[in-house]
């Protein structure tokens, strides 16, 4: 029997966020529970079988890359607090501390690249066809999928995203559209009011890799300049989004 999922989140055709309206049901359906039965904390995720090689090979380099992180030390707060040091094993253990499985799903979408399904697992993250048809960057892409392994947090209400003003400018007063697909993001459920939600962290994961990274090219640190940018955008609570840019001049060692 399949549960009747109800979209209670999207990042506007790209990061589909499902729950169910029965709670109860969903708990009793939940596949896995983080420490029994599952894989090893640490060792990586296990990839279900129907997903095509090609997107396994994408996700293992991005998860490759990701582990080849270092830096000299320095972090934001905001940082240190959510993830701990920009380097790749902090990283990878994050990561793989949420994610114990990788799915494939459409997401609800035909432009989704993945999803967490709480109502089915809340250790597994759910990719698309459309993860190697993405044309954004590698670190970018990245963004993505640990935007969705906070969603995993089920602790913390699986950071439900906030609806978006309307209408939604940025600082500049330009209307704000989504940098993955150009769609208006008026009054979509495609924000965040703090900085711990996913789109909060990710932001964060973006600017100190930009900052920080001391072994990544030019262009890996200007694109997530680029995007943590844009990303801070989707934080809607003015005093959140003041202590966010605060966080990014602000070192620890
Ligand atoms: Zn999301």
């Amino acid at each position: 029997m399949k549960l009747p999922f109800e979209v209670i989140a999207m990042t506007v055709l790209l990061t589909a966020f499902l729950s169910t309206t029965n709670g109860a049901q969903a708990r009793l359906m939940k596949p896995l529970e983080r420490s029994a039965g599952g894989p090893v904390l640490g060792s990586g995720p296990v990839f279900d079988a129907e997903i095509a090689a090609p997107i396994k090979a994408q996700m293992l380099d991005d998860l490759a890359f990701i582990q080849s992180i270092q830096s000299n030390g320095s972090v934001t707060p905001f940082h240190q607090a959510i993830f701990g040091a920009v380097n790749g094993p902090s990283y990878y253990q994050w990561f793989t501390s949420r994610v114990l499985q990788v799915g494939k799903d459409d997401c609800g979408s035909a432009n989704a690249v993945a999803c967490v399904i709480p109502s089915v697992s809340d250790t597994k993250i759910w990719i698309t066809d459309n993860y190697i048809k993405f044309s954004h960057p590698q670190i970018a892409r990245l963004s993505v999928v640990y935007h969705e392994a906070r969603h995993t947090e089920s602790n913390h209400g699986n950071w439900a995203h906030a609806t978006c003003p309307t209408p939604f400018v940025d600082d500049l007063g330009h209307e704000m559209r989504s940098i993955w697909t150009g769609a208006s993001l008026s009054g979509e459920p495609a924000c965040d009011v703090t900085p711990y939600g996913s789109y909060g962290s990710a932001t964060i994961f973006l600017k100190n890799i930009s900052k920080f990274c001391s072994n990544c090219s030019d262009k890996v640190k200007t694109d997530a300049g680029i995007y943590g940018d844009d990303q801070l955008n989707r934080i809607t609570d003015g005093p959140s989004k003041a202590a966010m840019k605060n966080d990014f001049q602000t070192h620890l060692m």
